[in-house]
């Protein structure tokens, strides 16, 4: 596996698999890497003949300097977990590589990032789609690789494609849960150990709520029944629990269609805020 700190570097290995007709997957992650991150991989590898995967805590992307400084990063680790699965190059710039100018260009993304992490996040979105875009240009993918932990991500970047032209196609790969159903990412190595077990209520309200919706019940109540759930434990505090319009995530007041639906949910476990979200049709 080769490690590349910077883009001439990276463009040059790029260029001779191109020039050998080889396809590259891409799959863009923060670091501090789990078994989420690397079923992105592996779908890359199936896909591929070649996967990048890029390792970077985007600053443009945080609107809260604290949990920027305490994003974890566990790169010597990282790059062992990559090695072995197989990944064929790294991408781990630096800031003056990916930023040597202070940014000046924002998106909007219309409805799509007005709501859930777009709202109790400003300005998230448009520095997601801002890295991304520069990725795309470097690495020039056949594909790349998303989860839908990160729903209203996955979204956000099939608009950009779609509306910048952007010539990949971009993959949407289902959520890695721990056993006990909490979603895998690398903010819950920031948990303590009660945090982690209070941590499964973001799934628990979920597949509570989707029973409810299977068994008629409306959402209004549904919503009080979460927000209850929530208020019973102490140091948790729900962030936001809504059913949205899976395809444009419209917030819904009912819902008629589950087969359309998915349930977005965030909250603070302690001082770390968790995202889940599930389709309940
Ligand atoms: P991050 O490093 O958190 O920015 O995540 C990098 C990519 O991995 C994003 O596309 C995430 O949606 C995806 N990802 C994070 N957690 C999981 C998970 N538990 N299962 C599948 N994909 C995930």
């Amino acid at each position: 596996m080769q490690i590349f700190p910077k883009i001439a570097a990276l463009k040059a290995f790029l260029r001779e698999k191109k020039a050998n007709a080889q396809t590259i997957g891409l799959v863009p992650t923060m670091g501090a890497l789990h078994a989420g991150h690397l079923q992105l991989v592996k779908s890359s590898k199936s896909e591929n003949d070649i996967t990048v995967a890029s390792i970077y805590v985007n600053p443009t992307q945080f609107n809260n300097s604290s949990d920027l400084a305490k994003y974890p990063r566990t790169l010597d680790l990282d790059k062992a977990v990559l090695e072995k699965a197989g990944c064929d190059a790294i991408f781990v710039p630096d800031n003056a590589e990916m930023y040597p100018k202070k940014n000046s260009v924002s998106f909007d993304f219309g409805s799509l990032d007005k709501d859930f992490e777009g709202k109790s996040r400003p300005g998230h979105f448009s520095g997601v789609a801002l890295v991304v875009s520069k990725f795309f240009n470097i690495v020039e993918p056949d594909r790349a690789y998303f989860g839908q932990k990160d729903y209203q991500q996955f979204k956000v970047i099939s608009r950009l494609v779609d509306e910048l032209q952007f010539n990949v196609l971009v993959k949407c790969i289902p959520t890695l849960r721990e056993p006990d159903g909490l979603a895998m990412s690398s903010r819950n190595l920031r948990l303590s150990e009660a945090e982690r077990k209070k941590a499964t209520i973001l799934y628990n309200s979920l597949t509570e709520a989707s029973t409810l919706i299977k068994n008629g019940q409306s959402l209004a109540a549904i919503k009080e029944t979460i927000r209850q759930k929530w208020s019973t434990s102490t140091g948790i505090k729900l962030d936001y629990f809504e059913a949205a319009n899976r395809e444009n995530l419209i917030r819904l007041d009912n819902v008629n269609d589950a087969a359309s639906t998915i349930l977005l949910i965030a909250g603070f476990i302690g001082e770390v805020r968790l995202i889940d979200n599930l389709m309940p049709g």
